[in-house]
């Protein structure tokens, strides 16, 4: 089903969002992207004639209830929003009655899912290496399938638009989907949009494909790099990973972020780059500083001669040549993670040249997906989020998509 098709006049819908907004010590949102991001699925809805029961997460309160994690800090803008008076459930899991008490147009807030620990379906206080820990994961299996159960007893249909969590197999980003039929579910339209941004990069490739990866480490991004190897014609690696590969190749990196276990890794990436006809693209110039901050002194050096007591911080000004290169007459680009530390406004250079050169192929017709919490913030921070194609509101789950993995939350509902 989808969401243009289904006609929820008269209906309940019980829908998955992702209101895991940033709260200040006061507890007043600090950035609502996210809640903006799932009016249109939660407009259309009361539009038509339903009525709507919002589920989501917030912070991690690892299963148990904890006022900071508050969902009710939140009613006040939801209502403002929505443009209706937003009701709220204070216990996710007893909701029945205010559920089934809501008429057409109506809307019901419940709390934080994750004040259950049902919700991720962890068994909680006990370590993996516990001989009971097999039990207790079974036993927890079955109380996720109950409490799903549960949620899914508020309403007549589920709606996932819930993307930052979709690569989970959580009780309400999939594992309510089994309690209704392909005829009461689907995705919403942040969903949607998402799952077509990504289509747009791995489905129908137009070329040049440029993917350009960066953030502080290889490691946490080696999944997604081989799996692009398939697919890019231009690989850039930029950020604090630059000098586990300049280190790899000999260099001295001063002390720069360093992975000292993932040398091979590096020499192999290369490898494979250079087997598959992949242009790798690595920074050949760094702005090298004498200290972790903003104001610490700063010298342009070769990437892969650092001095000692320095550390690469971001990308030199031949690099930013060498990126733009690549970047600006490609056709398809991905970026996550910055070309530097970009926090440090001194340091911002590398991934301002990376910007610049997405929205100057933007605007000669690539496509260009922005995924990750901190590129976004880049992108943001230099306020330039209107020159590039999508950004994506998903961070683990736009690379697991790209890694080409199939994400629970959307297998649910599409089988
Ligand atoms: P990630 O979470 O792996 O995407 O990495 C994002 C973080 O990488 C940001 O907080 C950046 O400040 C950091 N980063 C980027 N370049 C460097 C660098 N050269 N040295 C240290 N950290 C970096």
């Amino acid at each position: 089903m989808t969401i243009d098709n289904y006609k929820f006049a008269g209906k309940k819908a019980i829908v998955r969002v992702d209101f895991n907004v940033p709260l200040d010590d006061n507890g007043k949102i600090t950035d609502d992207t996210r809640i903006r991001g799932a009016l249109p699925t939660l407009k259309k809805i009361l539009a038509d004639g339903g009525s709507l029961i919002i589920m989501s997460h917030m912070g991690k309160p690892k299963g148990k209830v904890n006022a900071k994690y508050s969902l009710s800090q939140i009613v006040d803008a939801v209502s403002e929003k929505l443009g209706v008076t937003v009701k709220f459930a204070p216990d996710c899991a007893k909701a029945a009655e205010a559920a089934a008490a809501l008429k057409d147009g109506e809307v019901l807030l419940l709390e934080n899912l994750r004040f259950y620990p049902e919700e991720e379906g962890k068994p909680v206080g006990i370590d993996k290496e516990d001989p009971a820990y097999n039990e207790a994961k079974n036993a927890m299996k079955a109380s996720q399938k109950e409490f799903a159960k549960t949620l899914a007893s508020y309403a007549d249909c589920y709606v996932n638009d819930a993307f930052g969590t979709a690569h989970r197999k959580h009780a309400s980003t999939a594992v309510i989907a089994d309690y209704f039929d392909a005829d009461n579910k689907m995705l919403g339209y942040l969903m949607e949009k998402e799952v077509q941004a990504v289509d747009n990069v791995l489905g129908n490739i137009k070329r040049p494909f440029t993917a350009i990866m960066g953030g502080s480490k290889v490691s946490t991004k080696i999944g997604i790099i081989e799996n692009l190897m398939d697919k890019v014609d231009n690989l850039i690696l930029c950020g604090g990973m630059t000098y586990t590969f300049a280190k790899a190749q000999g260099g001295t990196v001063g002390k720069s972020i360093c992975e000292e276990d993932k040398l091979d890794l590096a020499l192999d990436i290369i490898a494979k780059a250079k087997a598959k006809g992949v242009n790798l693209v690595l920074g050949i110039d760094c702005v090298a500083a004498d200290d972790f901050s903003n104001d610490a002194n700063t010298q342009i050096v070769p990437a892969n001669n650092i001095p000692e007591g320095w550390e690469g911080l971001d990308a030199g000004p031949e690099t930013r040549k060498l990126f733009a290169e690549a970047i600006k007459d490609a056709k398809t680009i991905l970026w996550n993670g910055p070309a530097g530390v970009f926090e440090f406004d001194n340091f911002t250079g590398g991934s301002k040249a990376i910007a610049d050169a997405i929205a100057e192929a933007t605007a000669n017709g690539a496509f260009s997906l922005i995924g990750g919490g901190d590129s976004v913030a880049c992108i943001n921070k230099f306020g330039m989020a209107d020159k590039v194609s999508y950004i994506s509101t998903g961070g683990g789950a736009l690379l697991e998509a790209i890694e080409g993995k199939v994400l629970p939350g959307i297998a649910a509902i599409k089988g």
